[in-house]
Parts: C-alpha cells; structure tokens; sequence
C-alpha cells in the first residue's frame, strides 16, 4: 500500500490524525482533563490535547508541514505577528482580512512596525518591497475581491530575500494550494470557516515545516493560553473527514452561479477565477486545484444590494464563510472595507441544490431591480 505520503488529500482528510493501536476507537475521542495524573505525557490541559494532536496530525499532512492549533484564526495570526521585533518592515495586502488588518496597525502602535500595504495581485509592486522586508503576509485569493496573487513567483521570491512570509489559506484550503511546496514559511487558516465547515465552532492553526518556528509556536500557545476548546478540536477534524467532497460539491455550484450572475442584467460585475472572463483566471488556472467557493458580484449600489439580501428566503444573510449554508454579505457595511465597491455581495457558496439557490438568487434580484426603477 502505498505510504502516507503519496496518499491523495481525500485520503489523508479520512485516514489521518487517527489512533492505530488495536482496541482504539476510530476517532480519537475529546479528553476533558484540565489535569492528568502524575507520570503520564501531558500532564495539564494547556500543555496539549489529544484532540489537538490528532487535528494537527490531519491538517499538517494534508498542507505538508506540522500544524499547531490555536483558539481561532486571530489567535493563529497573533501568535505568528508575536514574532517581530521592533521596527520590522512588514508586506501585507492592503485589502488584507479585516481582522489581521486591525490587530497589525495596533502592533504597528505599540512596536514601530513599518507597514508597506500592496495590492499582491501585482507581483511587480510586492517584489519592489521585499529588500529589507522581516515578514510576508499574504492572502489569496484576496477578500471580497476573489483576486489571485502569484504565490509560487512570490514565496520564492520571499524565501531567496530571507525574508519571513506566511499565507492565510483560509479561502483556499489545502486542497485548492498548498503554499508549503512554494517555499511559504508558514500557513495560516481559519479552521473556522471551510476546515470546520458547519458554522458551529471557531479554531485556527498555523503550519509550517520549520521545526524551531513549530516549536515556537507551541511555546507562545502555552505561555498566552490561545488554546482551542477540546470539543472544538474534536468536532473541526469531524468536520474535515469531509471537507474534500464539501469542497468539490461547492465549488461546483460555485462555478455554475458566477456564470448565471454573469449574465443577469442586474449585475454589473462577476468576480470568481473560475470564470474565463475574469482577470485572474488564468494565473489561477496556472497555480491552483480549483477556484474555490467564494463568489462575489457587484449590483448598482449599497441599496440595491441590501434589497437584494434582504429579499433572499432560502440564502442566509450573515458574516463569516465556508459553511454547508450558503450566506451572503454586503461587505461595504463594515468600517475599514471602504475599498470595496459599495454594491459588492460577497457569496460564501453551499451545499443546497443549485437550482434553490438560484431561483433564490434570481428572485431576489428582479425583486431589487423592479424596486429600483
Ligand atoms: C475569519 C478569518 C480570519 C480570522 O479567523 P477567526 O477564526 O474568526 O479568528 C482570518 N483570516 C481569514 C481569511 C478569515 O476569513
């Protein structure tokens, strides 16, 4: 049989972070222990988790590096930023997740971060801010834009500056890009969007296949306490069993949505790498197993759009992404996305049939558009 290593990503979302010894049960159960009894390998609840160890053995296989799971994607990014020191130049996109946004600027307060904000679609301006640059940050595809930076050209790139770089893979997964094989230093995700996949828990991790980075990390989870709930962790990895077959049937209906909105007359603009229209279709093509199940279309403005969300029955109005329901968002509503064109609705695709989804859509949009004229 063919070893763990050249098994395919479904393979190792099934097999992997698993018990092998005779009499173990299939999955790896939640222990709740704040403490354990004198002499054994954990000891005190914030030190490890065999929950969390079997997650990370999943994930880290499945993006090829060792995971370390964390409270939430922002505790995730928080441990990796904890890392600079005073002063360090750090690249990030200027459209970066809002949150990262936010907790960079507050770092930048406290420690005289030099922050460089680019648009990481374009390769020549990122490269022009390497020289002298601590860390990389990057995302792809890019948020609500649906964007595509040149990751392999850029990790290389990165990694031959000696320059840290780290890629938030929350929108991708592990199965669309694996930024580890292009040289990233690290992955970082948001577990609670696809990895979870069911809207009904928060979890982060960072992976990377440096060890003293890895164990750093693992020290920084235990002095800070960012540590991920033992029934989060239990039911992240249940919730990853099936991300391969989740992420094939979203992404699917995905693709058929983009090419129907792309030709309603009440949207302007489709943004999704999948259509062969769209600006980074073939980069995306190029680096990636897939385009993902975000989709975001602009309307005619702001109003348009919240008539729009607002007339929907069976799409759900709500932030956040990646779960089997399909939601919506007007992501203009929050302050700091001004950059984002007002009537932009961005679609976090899900596993209903399409056909529901888009006699939804549609209604909803000729329900906005003969209110608008
Ligand atoms: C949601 C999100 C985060 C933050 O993760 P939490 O689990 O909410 O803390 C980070 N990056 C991206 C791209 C996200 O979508």
């Amino acid at each position: 049989m063919a070893h763990r290593d050249q098994w395919h990503p479904e393979t190792i979302a099934v097999a992997a972070g698993r018990d092998a010894a005779p009499g173990a049960p299939l999955n790896v159960p939640p222990t709740f222990a704040s403490t354990y009894r004198d002499g054994g390998a954990i000891g005190y609840g914030r030190w490890g988790n065999p929950a969390w160890a079997a997650f990370e053995d999943a994930l880290g296989a499945l993006e090829g590096g060792h995971a370390v799971a964390f409270a939430c994607g922002q505790a995730a990014t928080a441990a990796v930023l904890g890392r600079l020191a005073p002063g360090a130049k750090v690249i990030f996109p200027f459209d970066a997740y809002l949150g990262t946004r936010a907790l960079l600027s507050e770092l930048a307060s406290g420690c005289q971060l030099q922050l460089r904000a680019v648009d990481v679609t374009r390769t020549e301006a990122v490269l022009a801010c390497l020289p002298g640059s601590a860390l990389l940050w990057l995302e792809s595809p890019t948020n609500p834009m649906l964007g595509i930076a040149e990751l392999p050209a850029l990790l290389e790139a990165a990694k031959q500056s000696g320059t840290t770089s780290v890629v938030d893979n929350t929108f991708a997964t592990p199965l669309l890009q694996r930024p580890l094989a292009w040289g990233a230093t690290a992955v970082v995700h948001s577990a609670t969007k696809y990895l979870g996949g069911h809207s009904d828990l928060l979890m982060g991790a960072v992976i990377t296949s440096d060890k003293d980075f890895h164990d750093e990390l693992v020290k920084r989870r235990t002095l800070q306490g960012a540590v991920p709930g033992v029934m989060e962790a239990y039911l992240c990895l249940r919730g990853m069993r099936t991300l391969p077959v989740r992420l094939a049937r979203q992404q699917a209906t995905a693709g058929l949505l983009a090419a129907r909105l792309a030709r309603h007359a009440a949207v302007c603009r489709v943004h999704y790498p999948g259509l062969s229209t769209d600006l980074h279709h073939d980069r995306a093509r190029k680096q990636m197993d897939g385009y993902g199940a975000m989709v975001s279309f602009e309307v005619a403005g702001a109003d348009d759009a919240d008539r729009i969300v607002s007339a929907l029955r069976l799409i759900v109005g709500s932030t956040s992404l990646g779960g089997v329901e399909t939601t919506i968002e007007r992501r203009g509503r929050w302050a700091g996305e001004e950059h984002v064109p007002p009537g932009l609705l961005r679609l976090s695709v899900g596993l209903e049939h399409p056909a529901d989804l888009w006699a939804d859509l549609e209604a909803a949009l000729s329900q906005a558009s003969a209110a608008a004229t």
